[in-house]
């Protein structure tokens, strides 16, 4: 239900600027049979409003998507743990990762 979902906030995004688009469209018609300045104002100025508005929500929903790859390629697993990693030594002991030198021969550990 909740998967995805900055693609979502994307399209809903997408959604809500098309309809604001539409009714300043509609609302500037109907206020143009009484003063064609004022409608043609609301037309223009609530379209504009509807459509840079809707960037916001596009880019929280693109600010999600890209944290969520990010997170994906970092040692946190699904659950929000800190995955363990062994780093060898050039003796060949299996370092926890964090240590800066090896438990053997306490040569400085290369994180690379
Ligand atoms: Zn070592």
């Amino acid at each position: 239900m909740y998967n995805n979902i900055g693609a979502k906030i994307k399209v809903l995004a997408q959604v809500i600027a098309w309809l604001g688009i539409i009714s300043g469209v509609i609302a500037g018609a109907v206020i143009m049979s009484e003063s064609v300045g004022v409608g043609f104002g609301v037309m223009i100025g609530g379209a504009l409003m509807s459509w840079i508005s809707s960037w916001f929500m596009y880019g929280f929903g693109e600010l999600i998507e890209q944290t969520t790859r990010i997170a994906k390629n970092t040692s946190f697993d699904d659950s929000g743990q800190k995955k363990h990693f062994a780093i060898a030594c050039k003796c060949g002991t299996r370092n926890e990762e964090g240590m800066s030198f090896c438990q053997n021969c306490g040569e400085p550990i290369n994180t690379v």
